[in-house]
């Protein structure tokens, strides 16, 4: 029997995983890129971000350590340095994922498709041939790119999306960046560490939406206290070139102000990257992402869409996991896509992770009880010079179930995924485990036995517990 032939346009992590699913299970798969395989996440989001990220953090550890007494490198020679060990990184990984790719027989073309109707594909390749290519299913994954609107409109110089911010080849002296998500926040890292002056500005009345408002409360204090500007409840009324400068006019719960900065780096979300004309060939789409069932096929049968293009959480594993279920349902499986939980990480220093519930979503779903522990208490986080943050464990009253764990602190995105383990157990059966020590997971240990005020290294709870 001939192998059933499947065209997947978008060599993101939602396309390539895609791919590779499909050419497992024994399809002929040809993969559509009009840029560099890996997307967003490789080339322009989650590993260059997190390369730099990396660099700066043991640039601070260094700074801060009273063991060195380094004459550091200037910092525009050392960005550049962290830029190209940066290209090395993303050039390794996107290696390696064309090997695996050709090892599973994926034929990939560079080259810009267009949908003609449900089996064919226009290509425009970078040489200009054009190509029509037949699939018997095709998968959608054109991913994201940075949103824009006046004033707001980058001219990719003085202001910039993340997608310039990533080659900047010189530290500017004041940067403010537009966007308090966690794309804004990290760069308000990265360049704070570098030595830029950041202003960050968000028109919502907190950073980090959506994420446990206890713990941003207090990460938001230990960036100002570094140094960072944050501005919540504002937004830019005007923008433009002063001189070799640029001014922005701000509207703060306040006051009107004027900020004048070198750079301006807009951060204010992300929109899916929808054809033109796929409305009038039937695949179905808002400004928001495009329409899919829980099979994630589109409106238009045989033609499945999945990743940042459908506009749920735009985030990397969710595009991988969602490339999964579209390369088996391509290969006649019916696995339905059902929004699983998953750890958030952001890469601030110190560094936040939320799995589950928070505690405003826990309590109106019933009464609580909440654990908290501080790093400072944990030997592991104070011998590593990083005793900042806490932990907090929501739990159910009754059952104590686990609903919710929060972490602002070191190794929190690892901590994140212990603690995913951990989700809808009981409290007691994780206060049974003995950690090694000394460790991190130790703190999340008596946050758990902090729920019932039993936490050993704190001090006897004067109060009922919450
Ligand atoms: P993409 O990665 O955007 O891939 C889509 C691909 O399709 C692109 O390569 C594009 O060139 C190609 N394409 C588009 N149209 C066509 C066409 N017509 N023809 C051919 N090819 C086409 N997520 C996390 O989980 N963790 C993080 O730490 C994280 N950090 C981020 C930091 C930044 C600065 C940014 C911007 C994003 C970050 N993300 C992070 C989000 C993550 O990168 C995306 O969610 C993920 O890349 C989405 O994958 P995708 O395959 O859906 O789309």
């Amino acid at each position: 029997m001939e192998a059933k032939r499947i065209v997947v346009i978008g060599g993101g992590p939602g396309g390539y995983v895609a791919a590779i699913r499909a050419a497992q299970l024994g399809a002929r798969v040809t993969l559509i890129e009009k840029d560099r395989i890996g997307g967003t996440c490789l080339n322009r989001g989650c590993i260059p971000t997190k390369t730099l990220l990396h660099d700066a953090k043991l640039l601070r550890s260094l700074k801060r350590s009273p063991l060195f007494k380094f004459n550091l490198p200037h910092p525009s020679d050392l960005l550049k340095s962290m830029m190209e060990r940066k290209e090395r990184v993303v050039d390794e990984l996107v290696k390696g994922i064309e090997l695996l790719l050709s090892s599973y027989r994926v034929e990939v073309i560079r080259g810009e498709a267009r949908f003609l109707n449900s089996e064919q594909v226009e290509v425009v390749k970078e040489d200009k041939e054009r190509l029509i290519l037949k699939g018997d299913t095709l998968l959608l994954a054109t991913g994201s790119t940075p949103k824009t609107f006046p004033p707001l409109l980058p001219d990719r110089e003085k202001i910039m999306t993340s997608d310039d911010a990533l080659e900047l080849q010189e530290i500017p002296k004041e940067m403010v960046i537009v966007g308090g998500g966690y794309i804004g926040v990290e760069f308000a890292t990265l360049f704070h560490t570098l030595g830029s002056k950041v202003t960050l500005i968000e028109i919502l009345d907190r950073i980090l939406p959506g994420v446990e408002e206890e713990l941003v409360r207090n990460l938001r204090r230990f960036l100002e206290r570094e140094g960072i500007r944050i501005f919540t409840g504002s937004s830019v009324e005007e923008l433009r070139p002063d001189g070799r400068s640029l001014s922005l006019k701000i509207k703060t719960a306040k006051e009107r102000m004027e900020i004048r900065c070198e750079k301006v780096l807009l951060a204010i979300g992300r929109v899916p990257n929808i054809a033109s004309n796929l409305t009038q060939i039937g695949i179905k789409n808002t400004p928001q992402g495009i329409n899919v069932n829980p099979y994630l096929e589109t409106s238009l049968p045989g033609v499945y869409a999945f990743g940042d293009v459908i506009g749920e959480r735009m985030l990397a594993p969710l595009a991988m996991e969602q490339g999964i279920v579209a390369g088996e349902n391509a290969m006649g499986f019916k696995r339905q896509w059902k929004r699983p939980s998953i750890p958030l990480c952001i890469f601030s220093y110190p560094e936040i992770a939320s799995v589950g519930l928070t505690e405003k979503e826990a309590k109106e779903r019933g009464p609580i009880k909440i654990g908290r522990f501080p790093f400072r208490s944990n030997p592991k986080a104070v011998l590593s010079g990083e005793p900042e943050g806490w932990i907090k464990v929501i739990a159910s009253q009754e059952e104590e179930t686990l609903l919710g764990i929060h972490i602002l602190g070191p190794e929190a995105n690892i901590l994140a995924s212990l603690a995913l383990t951990m989700m809808g157990g009981k409290v007691r059966e994780f206060t049974r485990f003995i950690q090694a020590h000394p460790t991190l997971p130790e703190a999340l240990k008596e946050a758990c036995l902090d729920v019932d005020g039993l936490a050993i290294h704190l001090p006897k709870p004067l109060r009922g517990r919450a």
